[in-house]
C-alpha cells in the first residue's frame, strides 16, 4: 500500500519534469524504450512465473497473449517514434495568404494509467509504451487482484525509468481514489463498464480527457455457410484462453439452427483436444482469479443447462471449458458479461433474428462472424455497431499493431495500439504561421467593397 503523501510528491515531481521539457527529446524517449525492451527480455522468466502465480497461465499462453504483444508494441515505437512525431504540413485557404499551416503532436503531460488483472502485464505495459513514446509522464495503478505481476512490473519500471517519468503505485481501490482526486492531463483506463463510469465522472471534475477500454458481451455468429470445424477450433481457442477471462473473448455464440448440432460436437472435440478431458486438473489451464468470481461463475453454471464440461476444482478455483445449450435470451447467463469459461449457444433462423439477439446487448467490444457468404457478412456488419472484430476468427484483431483497438458506447471510448496509441496520447496542435511582411487589408472593417471582395476570395 502506498502512502498518499508519497503519491502527491511523485505527481508534483512528474509535473515539474514535464514542464522543464525533459520528455520532449525523441532520442531520449527511444532510449528509454530500448532499455525497457531489454529489461523485459531479461525478466521474461520472472514475468511468466508471476502470471502463473496470479492466473495459472502457462508459459506459452503468457508469451503469446502478454509478453509478445508488449515487445511488439515497443519495437514498433523504437522504429516509428521519429516518423509519428513529425509535424504535418497542411494546406491553407487563399484568404489567409501569405501563411503556412501545420499540425504538431504535443504530449498531453501527466497521464494516469489504471489497469485490470486479466492480462495484467499486457494491459499495463502496452498503453505505457504509447504514452512514453508520445512524450508524457505516467503514473500507473495496476490491479490489486494480480499482485505477483504487479511486483515484477514495479521492479521493471523502477529499473527502466526515473520516477519523474514513470512511477507505479500498487494497492487497492483506495490508491485509485486518491489518484483520481488529482488533476491529470489524460486518463487511460482499462476495466469494467461500471468503474469506467466512475473514472469518467472523476475526470469530468478536472475536464481531463479519457480513453476507456471497457468490457461487455461480445457475440460470435456462425451461419450455415461457415466451415464448422475451423470455426469450432478457433472459437474454442479464443473463448477458453485465460479460462474465458478475456475482454474480447466470444461471450456467447449465435448459431444457425441447421448447423448448431455439428458446431456443438466440434467445439466439444476441440475443447478436449486443447485441455484434455479433465481440464479442471490440467496444469496449463488457467484458474479463476479469485473466490468472488469463482462463486459468481459457479452460480451461473448451476442456473444453466450444461451440454459439455461444467466440472469444477474448488481448491484451485478452476472451472472446465463449458458449453451451455440450449439457452434462451432471458436466462441469467445472458444478463451480463460472463468473463469465465462458460459458453452459451443460442440459435437463429433468419439474419434479422441473429441481429435482434445482438441488439439486446448493444455496442459490444468485439464481434465475430464465421461465414463464407459475402452478402451475409456485408449486411450484418453494416447493421451492427461494435468496437472491432474478425471475420472467420476471434480475438486476433487486437494482436495487429496496425489496427486501432477500442470499444464504442458501453464498451468504451478511444482506442490504442501502434500509431493509434501515439495519436491517443498526443494533442494535435493546430498552428498557422503568417508572414508579418504583407497584410491583406480587406478583412478589416470599413474596407471599401469588402463583401464583394470577400465573396471573391473566400468563395
Ligand atoms: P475493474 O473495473 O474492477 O478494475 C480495474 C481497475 O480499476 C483496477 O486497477 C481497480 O483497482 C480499479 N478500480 C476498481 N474499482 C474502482 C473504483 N471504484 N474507483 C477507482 N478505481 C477502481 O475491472 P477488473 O475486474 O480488474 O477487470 C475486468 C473487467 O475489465 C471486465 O469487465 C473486462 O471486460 C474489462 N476489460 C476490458 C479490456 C479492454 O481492453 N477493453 C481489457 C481487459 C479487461
Amino acid at each position: 500500500m502506498t502512502d498518499p503523501a508519497k503519491i502527491m510528491q511523485v505527481i508534483e515531481d512528474q509535473r515539474t519534469f514535464f514542464k522543464e521539457g525533459h520528455t520532449r527529446n525523441l532520442k531520449t524517449r527511444v532510449m528509454y524504450l530500448k532499455g525497457f525492451l531489454r529489461e523485459i527480455s531479461l525478466r521474461e522468466k520472472d514475468i511468466m512465473k508471476a502470471l502463473q502465480a496470479d492466473l495459472g497461465k502457462s508459459d506459452g499462453e503468457a508469451y503469446m497473449t502478454e509478453i509478445s504483444l508488449v515487445r511488439e508494441e515497443i519495437r514498433y515505437f523504437i522504429k516509428n517514434t521519429y516518423k509519428l512525431s513529425r509535424t504535418k504540413r497542411v494546406k491553407t485557404p487563399l484568404a489567409h495568404f501569405p501563411s503556412a499551416s501545420r499540425i504538431e503532436y504535443h504530449p498531453y503531460g501527466g497521464v494516469l494509467l489504471i489497469s485490470p488483472w486479466n492480462y495484467p502485464f499486457q494491459l499495463t505495459f502496452a498503453p505505457l509504451v504509447g504514452a512514453v513514446a508520445a512524450g508524457n509522464t505516467v503514473i500507473i495503478k495496476p490491479s490489486e487482484d494480480s499482485p505477483a505481476t504487479t511486483q515484477v512490473m514495479k521492479e521493471i519500471v523502477e529499473s527502466c525509468f526515473p520516477p519523474e517519468l514513470v512511477a507505479l503505485f500498487d494497492g487497492d481501490v483506495e490508491v485509485s481514489r486518491t489518484l483520481l482526486e488529482e488533476k491529470f492531463d489524460f486518463i487511460f483506463f482499462t476495466g469494467s463498464t461500471g468503474v469506467g463510469k466512475i473514472i469518467m465522472e472523476k475526470a469530468a471534475a478536472h475536464l481531463t480527457p479519457v480513453c476507456l477500454e471497457l468490457g461487455g458481451k461480445s457475440p460470435c455468429i456462425v451461419d450455415e455457410t461457415a466451415r464448422i470445424e475451423t470455426a469450432a477450433r478457433r472459437i474454442a481457442w479464443g473463448k477458453f484462453l485465460n479460462a474465458g477471462q478475456t475482454c474480447v473473448a466470444p461471450d456467447y455464440v449465435v448459431a444457425h439452427e441447421s448447423i448448431v448440432e455439428e458446431l456443438l460436437e466440434a467445439l466439444k472435440r476441440n475443447m478436449a483436444l486443447f485441455y484434455t478431458e479433465k481440464a479442471e486438473h490440467y496444469a496449463d489451464y488457467p484458474k479463476i482469479i479469485n473466490q468472488r468470481h469463482f462463486d459468481r461463475l459457479s452460480e451461473l453454471l448451476s442456473q444453466s443447462k450444461i451440454y459439455a464440461g461444467g466440472e469444477r476444482q474448488v481448491e484451485e478455483q478452476k472451472i472446465s471449458p463449458t458449453l451451455l445449450y440450449p439457452v434462451q435470451g432471458d436466462e441469467p447467463i445472458m444478463a451480463g458479461e460472463i468473463f469465465g469459461p462458460l459458453l452459451p449457444i443460442m440459435t437463429y433462423k433468419t439474419r434479422e433474428e441473429a441481429e435482434e439477439i445482438v441488439h439486446r446487448h448493444p455496442t459490444p467490444l468485439a464481434l465475430y462472424l464465421f461465414s463464407e457468404s459475402k452478402s451475409f457478412q456485408t449486411e450484418l456488419l453494416s447493421n451492427l455497431s461494435f468496437g472491432g472484430g474478425c471475420i472467420n476468427d476471434v480475438v486476433v484483431h487486437l494482436a495487429n499493431a496496425n489496427l486501432p483497438f477500442g470499444g464504442i458506447g458501453q464498451s468504451g471510448m478511444g482506442s490504442y495500439h501502434g500509431k493509434k496509441s501515439f495519436q491517443t496520447f498526443s494533442h494535435e496542435r493546430a498552428l498557422l504561421k503568417k508572414s508579418a511582411l504583407i497584410d491583406t487589408p480587406f478583412r478589416y472593417h470599413r474596407y471599401p467593397n469588402q463583401l464583394k471582395i470577400l465573396k471573391k476570395v473566400m468563395g
